[in-house]
């Protein structure tokens, strides 16, 4: 039966200013299973928060901050069938990252067979090879895709940072306990989408080619 806890207070960052060329922006498993109607594990939560990771990915993009997209890829046999609905089938619609949110060509995507994108995959290579100080991630399921990235980031010594208008999970509860783990566990950052900050050496610069890219649309 269900009981009401109340959940610790962690700080929600105001502004975080991140270096731009050792920041690695992280969008977890937005793929269509998760996000659209119609998908297998649907998370009625992950559509909204669209606009707000496209929001960091055009901020990225701009400021030349690597992108790294994970996509959740399972196949027949797979046991994460047993504990969930099929899902995330290799090749499948479902599988495919919603168009919204297109990886563009010269951008990583890691194809992860677990919750962790550490587990069995290239990710830590390349972060290494990038100088990565800080990871942000977002995306989905905010305690378990994107938690056990955001801990498995973190239990390698890169800076966490999680926007929590950019993440989204079946149950509030299960949003909040996260967020707090991450907090508390590792030290991580909690933000929202607009108080991340990509900010080259001259932050003007920075300001007028955001704005000019928002006028440009
Ligand atoms: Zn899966």
């Amino acid at each position: 039966m269900a009981h009401t806890v109340e959940v610790p207070q962690y700080e929600v960052r105001g502004e975080v200013r991140l270096d731009p060329a050792r920041t690695v922006l992280v969008v977890v498993d937005m793929q269509n299973d998760f996000v659209k109607e119609g998908g297998s594990l649907l998370v009625p939560d992950a559509e909204g928060t669209i606009p707000a990771i496209r929001g960091l990915l055009d901020g990225a993009r701009l400021a030349g901050t690597k992108v790294v997209f994970t996509q959740d890829t399972h196949t027949e046999g797979d046991p994460e069938w047993d504990i969930w609905p099929e899902h995330a089938r290799e090749g499948s619609w479902g599988w495919k990252i919603v168009d919204e949110l297109a990886p563009r060509e010269d951008e990583l995507v890691i194809r992860k067979v677990r919750y962790d994108a550490f587990y069995g995959t290239h990710l830590d290579h390349f972060l290494r090879l990038w100088n990565t100080k800080t990871v942000v991630v977002c995306g989905t399921v905010a305690n378990i895709c994107v938690h056990y990235t955001a801990a498995s980031a973190a239990l390698r010594w890169y800076d966490v940072v999680i926007p929590k208008d950019a993440t989204s999970a079946l149950d509030p509860f299960d949003l909040e306990s996260s967020l707090r783990q991450t907090a508390f566990l590792f030290n991580g950052t909690i933000t929202t989408t607009g108080a991340v900050r990509l900010e080259e050496e001259n932050p003007e610069a920075y300001r007028s080619k955001m704005e000019e890219a928002a006028r440009d649309g």
